[in-house]
């Protein structure tokens, strides 16, 4: 069976789409800390955020190589899919646990963008990366939950109309495995008591729409579970793969973006009479960088292909992820040294894009605790935690 990974069709027209929001409608963004609506109106009218649903919910049903290919494609352009790359695989929960009734309930309006499913509530202040440790409760009431606690770095709340939620339902005491006991929730947000929930935005080093997000006592029906009580934590591992796929997908699309600013600039700068770019110190940079992009490039494609064949490439997604990550920082770092002073000002756009590429080192996951994955899950060595 052949498989077209490339989509050049999908790079061709993403790329097309890309060219109306130029680096200044970035610049603009970022400094005054906005959502790009009108980028995310368009993405979602020309439908690649239903990229992934199936065509009976109303999606184009494609495979996460062109999820990938779009991503990149956005991120390669000197733009940012962060704003709305939840929207394309937060579903995903709900598509493989989900009821019939909340796929037929949620899904085609996700597909069609009248519904946002793009916040994602696991961090939490005190618990942090070990996620079994949350405090947040969804406690049964009656033909509810009520749910209390706070969650932190929730991305988007404020331009979501649904959250996925991973709370506590069965206290860590009274169950087996520390894993167990936690249980994911769809919770619809327009339909929140205002006093029950508060979402409060986080201003950071990047433009990133993440927020912090207090229950107290938020009544959710009991229909928003997702699949059966206390099987969250495993729900959520189960969609690890196709995150860490995207996001290296963006890392490799920044990495492209430095790469090609760099070189560029290296070949039309005139410093001591010559370009910049014909000294080694400043090309080996740039080149390492590419080599660095290409070899991590050729793993994500190796975990979409797994991905895509319908097996589990823990490994290669999370190898992947690392490896894009760590390259779009070597390129952005390659990028900012070429353009020497001029990569400070903010109208070059590698400041912005500088800030941008190094949060993929801390979330969605830390590389540390990529390499404990390796460490234990591949390399079979004990548990370090
Ligand atoms: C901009 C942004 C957006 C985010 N969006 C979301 C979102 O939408 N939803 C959501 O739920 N979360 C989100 N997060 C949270 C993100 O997933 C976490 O920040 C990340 O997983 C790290 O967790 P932490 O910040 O609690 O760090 P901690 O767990 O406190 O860790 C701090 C440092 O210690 C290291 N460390 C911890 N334990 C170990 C160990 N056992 N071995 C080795 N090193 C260790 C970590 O690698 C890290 O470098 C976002 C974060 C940011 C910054």
């Amino acid at each position: 069976m052949a498989y077209e990974l490339n989509h050049p069709d999908i790079r061709d027209a993403v790329a097309r789409l890309c060219a109306d929001f130029p680096g200044d409608y970035w610049r603009k963004l970022d400094r005054e800390q906005a959502y790009p609506a009108e980028f995310v109106a368009a993405l979602t009218q020309s439908g690649y955020l239903g990229a992934l649903i199936p065509e009976e919910f109303g999606g184009s049903g494609l495979g996460i190589s062109a999820a990938a290919a779009i991503l990149e494609e956005v991120h390669r352009s000197g733009g940012n899919a962060a704003a709305c790359h939840a929207q394309m695989y937060t579903m995903g929960t709900v598509l493989r646990h989900g009821s019939a009734e909340q796929k037929e309930k949620y899904l085609p309006s996700i597909a069609s963008g009248a519904l946002r499913l793009q916040a994602f509530g696991v961090t939490e202040p005190t618990s942090g990366t070990d996620t079994s440790a949350l405090k947040t409760t969804a406690r049964r009431d009656g033909d509810d939950f009520v749910i209390n606690g706070q969650k932190i770095w929730t991305s988007r709340a404020a331009h979501s109309d649904l959250m996925l939620l991973l709370a506590r339902t069965t206290p860590r005491e009274q169950v087996a495995k520390r894993t167990d006991g936690l249980s994911v929730l769809l919770i619809d947000m327009r339909d929140a008591d205002p006093a029950a929930l508060t979402i409060r935005p986080i201003r950071a080093m990047i433009n990133h729409a993440t927020t912090e997000v207090f229950f107290d006592n938020l009544r959710t029906p009991a229909a928003s579970l997702v699949g059966a009580e206390g099987k969250g934590f495993r729900y959520i591992l189960s969609g690890m793969n196709a995150e860490r796929i995207l996001i290296a997908a963006e890392c490799i699309g920044d990495a492209k973006w430095f790469i090609e600013k760099a070189t560029r600039y290296a070949r039309e700068r005139v410093v001591f009479g010559r370009p910049i770019g014909q000294n080694q110190g400043v090309q080996f940079p740039i080149a390492n960088a590419y080599a660095r992009m290409r070899a991590a490039e050729l793993m994500l494609r190796e975990a979409t292909r797994l991905y895509e064949l319908g097996q589990n490439p823990g490994e290669e997604a999370n190898l992947a992820k690392m490896l894009a990550a760590e390259a779009s920082w070597a390129a952005a770092e390659a990028c900012l040294q070429t353009h020497g002073g001029f990569g400070f000002a903010e109208e070059y756009d590698i400041e912005r894009k500088f800030r941008e590429t190094r949060l993929y080192q801390v979330a969605p996951i830390s590389t540390n605790l990529i390499l404990s994955f390796i460490a234990e899950h591949v390399l079979g060595m004990p548990r370090s935690y």
